[in-house]
């Protein structure tokens, strides 16, 4: 997506256990497109060793700071992506100083909504930003038959539009040899009904379901066919109308997706220990 750089990530004011994790660590993050924000793994102390470790999940720093902007319980990488976006909705200037930026009531509400969605989404380990529907319907294809004289069938091509199902029926018939004298019979027709072809769910993926083997799209007018296909294809139904791509599809799978504190086996706050908090950012 982009060209990784690195920032520092800090965490401050956080003691865990018997030992202290030194205070700041250097790190790598992923640039965004929206200046002053970047992405980088969450991470957590580890009181055992008094060093921080990988959580499995993803946040949002401030990329001059290396404050935490988001830090949602077992986020996967689409949805710290997919906050970025959230948080530059709000027309918060996020390039200014961090101590600027925790004092304003603005750029603290669009942190808040967009956790709060962003939360939402890891519970049912989807993204934020979903079209309504996967589904879109493709007008009926052309189909060129070609039958025994006696009318039994030999073979049928699909054609997307009238004038390639002719080209076809030009070429099948001089392949044919039916100027020589071949008794057979090229008929074109239109199936009766439109088909099925299934986009990936999420807003900004522009992925459609392809053909294993052509590489073109998958269509057919039973939607159950398409999502077995998919489904083969590691794609993930979301629901009865959404599915996800492959792509997408374990970038939206949360770390913790049962959403338990490895620490002190709650459900984070407001019960939660001091590790839930901080994962949680609500400190
Ligand atoms: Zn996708
Ligand atoms: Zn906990």
């Amino acid at each position: 997506m982009h060209t990784p750089t690195t920032t520092t990530i800090t965490e401050t004011e956080y003691a865990f256990g018997p030992r202290r994790a030194p205070r700041s660590v250097h790190g790598i993050a992923e640039p965004t497109p929206i200046p002053g924000l970047v992405v980088t793994p969450q991470i957590e102390p580890d009181y055992r060793t008094g060093q921080w470790r990988f959580t499995g999940g993803w946040c949002v720093r401030h990329a001059t700071s290396g404050v935490l902007v988001l830090a949602c319980r077992g986020a996967g990488l689409g949805h710290a992506r997919e906050a970025v976006e959230l948080l530059a909705r709000g027309w918060v200037n996020w390039t200014r100083p961090a101590e600027v930026l925790s004092a304003d009531p603005l750029a603290l509400d669009v942190q808040r909504e967009t956790s709060r969605h962003v939360g939402a989404a890891i519970r049912e380990d989807r993204p934020v930003l979903l079209h309504t529907t996967s589904w879109r319907q493709v007008p009926p294809p052309w189909l060129v038959d070609i039958t025994h004289a006696d009318g039994e069938w030999i073979e049928s091509y699909y054609c997307p539009s009238y004038d390639s199902a002719e080209r076809l029926t030009i070429e099948l018939g001089r392949d044919l040899g039916l100027l020589a004298g071949v008794r057979k019979e090229v008929t074109i027709s239109r199936l009766p009904d439109p088909l099925w072809e299934l986009h990936c769910a999420r807003r900004g993926c522009d992925s459609v379901l392809l053909d294993d083997e052509y590489e073109e799209p998958e269509h057919d007018a039973d939607r159950q066919v398409l999502v077995t296909v998919a489904e083969g294809q590691r794609w993930r139904q979301l629901d009865a109308r959404r599915l996800l791509c492959r792509t997408c599809n374990p970038l939206f799978r949360g770390a913790t997706p049962d959403g338990i504190c490895p620490e002190c086996d709650s459900q984070g706050t407001p019960n939660g220990c001091a590790l839930c908090r901080l994962v949680d950012g609500s400190d």
